[in-house]
């Protein structure tokens, strides 16, 4: 099927593809086009203008800035996967990268489209808040950050603004996030997450001195679990207290239910995959 008629135009640099978003009402940024050209042609989406991003190479960039990591929007979930930065300072986000859809898919996609497009099966919003990431955006009114915890609002909605570029991620670089893994249940033919559970532990002397935990694909969209958290939190690590911390998996929560996964069955996965997460950090 093919997409409706649109207009398309390359940006060369982040303020004009600001300034071209601002002048075009109808009109959506392009980065891998991974989701965007699928909702096009199925016209899920139709939008008069492509403001194409994907030559922006300042984007494209991971690297060490003091205290943090930072990565570029538009770096592809290949480059997330196999960059060494990412594998040993936040390794919940490679495992993230990855584990989603396929080689081709991986090599285009982004992680900057991919979080403002915040499908609710998508894989990055788990990690990201089990990493405590922040959102760099840029807008017609300047550069802000949003906290992760922020920024999932609703179904296929962030708090980035109309006409806001979503332009970098940043994790902090401390021994929770060193020591963090993502661990999913796939759909068997797209690989979308039905369940995706990240998690950031530390501890001292065998005890769970702080945690979090970020399920992608089971709510309509990405949550924190503060249950599972709390419950593990100032406990000593073992198959015990991480069993009865499991058990809160999405407690409380609305989880999705659809014909390929019934509620009573992601709620049950959530538990197995949050124990999962767990045990391979404690
Ligand atoms: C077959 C298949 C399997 C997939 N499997 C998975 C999977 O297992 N797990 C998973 O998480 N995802 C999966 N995906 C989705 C994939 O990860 C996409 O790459 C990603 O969701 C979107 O990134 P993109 O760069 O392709 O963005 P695009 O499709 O170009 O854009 C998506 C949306 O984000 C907006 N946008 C893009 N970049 C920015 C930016 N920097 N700032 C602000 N807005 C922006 C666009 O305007 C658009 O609305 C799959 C996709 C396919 C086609």
């Amino acid at each position: 099927m093919y997409a409706a008629e649109f207009d398309y135009v390359r940006a060369s640099s982040i303020e004009e593809a600001i300034s071209l978003k601002a002048e075009n009402d109808d009109s959506s940024l392009l980065a891998g086009g991974h989701s965007l050209i699928p909702a096009m042609k199925l016209r899920l989406s139709t939008p008069q203008k492509l403001i194409d991003i994907s030559g922006l190479d300042q984007l494209k960039k991971i690297s060490k800035n003091g205290s943090h990591i930072s990565i570029g929007s538009l770096c592809t979930h290949k480059q997330c996967a196999e960059s060494e930065i990412i594998q040993s300072n936040c390794p919940a986000l490679s495992d993230a990268a990855s584990v989603i859809g396929d080689p081709h898919v991986r090599t285009k996609g982004t992680i900057g489209g991919a979080l403002a497009h915040s499908d609710p099966q998508a894989d990055y919003p788990g990690a990201t808040l089990a990493l405590n990431a922040t959102f760099v955006a840029k807008g017609p009114s300047g550069e802000r950050t949003i906290e992760v915890d922020d920024y999932f609002i609703g179904l296929w909605e962030t708090a980035l603004g109309e006409g806001e570029l979503l332009t970098e991620i940043r994790i902090a670089i401390n021994s929770m996030n060193a020591n963090s893994c993502y661990v999913k249940f796939p759909q068997p033919a797209s690989r979308y997450p039905y369940v995706g559970c990240g998690v950031s532990l530390s501890s001292n002397n065998g005890t769970c001195s702080d945690i979090r935990v970020g399920f992608s694909g089971v709510g309509e969209w990405a949550f924190r679990d503060s249950g599972v958290e709390s419950t593990l939190k100032g406990q000593p690590l073992n198959d015990s207290t991480i069993a009865s911390a499991a058990d809160k998996a999405a407690e409380g929560k609305t989880v999705l239910n659809d014909h390929f996964v019934s509620e009573e069955y992601r709620r049950a996965m959530s538990k197995v995959y949050a124990k999962r997460a767990m045990m391979q950090l404690s």
